[in-house]
């Protein structure tokens, strides 16, 4: 399936660190903002009253308490906060979003769209425009999500969706385990120059997101599986690096 992706202006990006390697992501435009998978309130609402910006909507890709638990604190504080996430059962009130819908927040002029990635989670989705991608735990850099419930094909399969996105696509990922899998990806494939360059430019930096797709293409040992075995095998040799 080709999903046809809005394009949106004027939106910057910036990570909000929670936990100890989560990144919560947050889309503003001028004084309103859009946060992607809050764990925990205290950092987001910290920022936002620092910069006294107005929290609009909140995107949620997946069931996982690092992603979610800070919803409902949010809420108390934006009780008109309006909450877009995957089919499931969440103790508060939320719209469901599947496979191609559009998310549309007319506060900041925006609209994002919806991709089932089953995989990690088997609600797991992701958000895209032209120019961004909210993957949450289906992608990370040069790796991919832990299979909790989903099968390999069902990843694998993910990730093959996810691949076919313009290859300039800036991919926000929910966690920094770039450098570590850098070094799982250099085990596999040693004389990558690609992954050789991407490890040497990240040494000094602290945040590694987004990435690119194009970079992921040529780094990541998972979107570069050739075949579903080859995928299962290195996704098996990962869980035990
Ligand atoms: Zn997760």
């Amino acid at each position: 399936m080709q999903f046809s992706l809005p394009k949106n202006t004027d939106i910057s990006i910036q990570p909000i660190k929670s936990f100890t390697d989560n990144y919560i992501w947050m889309i503003k435009k001028n004084k309103d903002a859009v946060i992607v998978d809050p764990g925990d309130a205290s950092p987001v609402l910290e920022i936002l009253q620092k910069e006294n910006i107005h929290l609009q909507a909140i995107l949620i890709t997946h069931k996982h308490a690092d992603h979610i638990g800070g919803v409902k604190n949010l809420i108390k504080t934006y009780p008109d906060v309006k909450i877009y996430g995957p089919k499931n059962n969440f103790n508060f009130t939320f719209n469901e979003v599947a496979n191609n819908e559009l998310v549309v927040i007319d506060e900041l002029n925006i609209s994002l769209r919806v991709i089932e990635t089953p995989g990690h989670t088997l609600d797991h989705i992701v958000f895209a425009d032209e120019d961004h991608l909210f993957c949450g735990d289906t992608i990370f850099g040069c790796g991919c999500g832990r299979l909790f419930e989903g099968t390999f094909s069902q990843m694998h399969e993910s990730l093959k969706i996810l691949s076919r996105l313009p290859r300039s696509i800036k991919i926000f990922c929910a966690h920094e385990y770039t450098k570590k899998n850098i070094e799982f990806a250099l085990m596999l494939e040693k004389d990558n120059e690609d992954l050789i360059a991407r490890k040497r430019s990240l040494k000094n930096v602290d945040i590694t997101l987004p990435s690119t797709l194009s970079e992921e293409l040529k780094t990541n040992p998972f979107l570069r599986s050739k075949t579903l075995a080859q995928f299962k095998e290195r996704r098996i040799r990962k869980d035990n690096f």
